[in-house]
């Protein structure tokens, strides 16, 4: 096989029948037809299907011969970085970089820890010659992937690691055929929409049962997917435009007994080999490229939105709207600058060309500041025009004509007026919207935290001699 069309993705997923719950009841038939995946899922179709059609976005394999998305493309030079942007730039533009985790996301997480092997000493409890074979059959099959990596929310204080937590997901025991893990493991985002998923244990874990790294078919024995509510409000694309495509939901995952196969099994009971996978691999420069180079569009797709709404309602006179619409454009070209600095600033490493972290770590912990500004300037820029959002329905009634033509602008009729008030309400306001806030908040991990690796890893010495030198200098 070679890179997949969306409907051989769409044909995957409805025959696996996984265990999925939303609303108290699990879903049965074909996930695709479910209400709350069509949409998402006629998306994430429409993905492959540009992947297929555009032979730039893939290569031919030089083992194969056969051709394997760019997201599975281990970058050799930097002209290979660029090729795996060019994916994403391309996905992201066909969704506004409003999924987070289309495939090329969780394809290049499994590209970075098949690189990461080279730090991986083989051993009982390390196997990373099954984590490229696998690589291979993920790039032979072009699979897609969910992930889940953290832990339940239930006490996050210092101390609380040292329990022994048995609630969640952990090795309870081992036997001829592999690991068996119980417990459960939040969240993964696009649960049960995707071949595979796969789980790795959060750096930090104290107790050696949650140190594993392993993949498994979504559809795996004793795994039951237990879904959000759905965000995608209305089926019409007029009324919801943003959520009735592209809401890819967010799963709780419990593994019940789940035997894991050995050859699935790359990591098990092994804290310092999950944690150096972590710190010495290349997880971190090559997800954090994939990721800013989305966030990037996803700006464009802000900055469009609020330079359309000024236009609209003709605010574009005022000072002050100017300097709103400034400050996504600032945001906009520092975040293109830091991804392109972060590409050109690279350099090779174990024969891998990988791109510089620091300024992919500073795009997106500032991203995680920015983006909630830049959905509330849209919110002050839109104003009523915010809440004024009549339906398809209502249009189409025998009062449209009137909500027409009281709702129209000097550029728009009500109807059209009201199509982009609906888009710039879905980013900021809806439930949609709001979680696209968190999921930019949290997406590579707490703000916190990731400020406080910026400050761990920054190398200040040339700031630090400076001083020293301006010291010595001042009589
Ligand atoms: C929409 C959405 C989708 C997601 N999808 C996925 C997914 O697909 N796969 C996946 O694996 N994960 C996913 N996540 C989880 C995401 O990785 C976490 O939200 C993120 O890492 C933060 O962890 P947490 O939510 O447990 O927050 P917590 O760690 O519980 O933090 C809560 C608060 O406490 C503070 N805090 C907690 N501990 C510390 C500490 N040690 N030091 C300082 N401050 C601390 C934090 O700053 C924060 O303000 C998703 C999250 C969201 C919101």
């Amino acid at each position: 096989m070679s890179i997949i069309t969306g409907k051989e993705y769409l044909w995957r997923i409805n025959r696996l029948k996984a265990d999925i719950w939303m609303d108290g009841e699990r879903i049965v038939g074909e996930l695709s037809s479910h209400r709350a995946f069509s949409g998402v899922m006629r998306t994430q179709a429409e993905l492959y299907d540009i992947q297929h059609a555009s032979p730039e976005l893939s290569f031919r394999q030089d083992t194969t011969g056969k051709r394997v998305s760019n997201s599975y493309k281990i970058p050799l030079t930097i002209e290979d970085l660029i090729a795996r942007r060019k994916l994403t730039e391309a996905w992201a533009r066909h969704t506004g970089g409003l999924m987070g985790r289309s495939p090329d996301y969780m394809n290049t997480v499994l590209t970075a820890f098949r690189m990461s092997t080279i730090h991986l000493q083989k051993s009982e409890t390390v196997h990373p010659d099954r984590l490229v074979a696998f690589y291979e059959e993920a790039c032979e099959k072009d699979y897609s992937f969910t992930h889940t990596f953290m832990n339940p929310q239930r006490n996050r204080s210092q101390l609380a690691m040292l329990d022994d937590d048995c609630m969640n997901a952990h090795v309870v025991k081992t036997n001829q055929e592999g690991i068996v893990v119980k417990g459960a493991k939040l969240l993964a985002t696009q649960g049960g929409m995707t071949d595979e998923l796969l789980v790795y244990s959060a750096p930090g874990v104290a107790d050696k049962r949650h140190a594993y790294l392993f993949s498994v078919p979504t559809n795996t024995k004793g795994i039951s997917y237990h879904c959000r509510e759905s965000f995608k409000w209305d089926d019409i694309q007029y009324n919801a435009p943003l959520s009735s495509r592209f809401d890819e939901n967010d799963a709780l995952v419990v593994f019940d007994e789940v035997l894991v196969p050995w050859e699935r099994v790359f990591i098990y009971e092994d804290i310092l080999a999950t944690h150096q996978l972590y710190v010495k691999g290349y997880f971190t420069p090559l997800t954090l490229h994939t990721i800013v180079s989305r966030q990037v569009v996803k700006t464009e797709l802000l900055l469009g939105i609020a330079q359309s709404v000024v236009d609209a309602i003709g605010i574009g006179e005022y000072e002050h709207v100017q300097l709103k619409v400034a400050q996504i454009a600032k945001g906009l070209e520092s975040m293109r600058a830091l991804l392109h600095y972060a590409e050109q600033s690279g350099e090779k490493m174990d024969g891998y060309y990988i791109p510089n972290r620091i300024p992919l770590l500073v795009a997106v912990n500032t991203f995680q500041e920015t983006y909630p500004r830049f959905t509330e300037i849209i919110e002050q820029l839109g104003a009523s025009g915010m809440i004024t959002l009549f339906s398809e329905k209502d249009f189409e009634s025998e009062v449209g004509e009137k909500l027409s033509y009281y709702l129209q602008t000097d550029v728009a009729d009500g109807k059209e007026k009201v199509r982009l008030f609906r888009l710039a309400w879905d980013i900021c306001m809806s439930p949609f919207g709001t979680r696209q806030t968190l999921y930019e908040r949290f997406f590579f991990g707490d703000a916190v935290r990731l400020a406080k690796m910026i400050y761990d890893i920054y190398p200040k010495d040339d700031g630090l001699a400076l001083v020293s030198q301006l010291l010595k200098d001042t009589k």
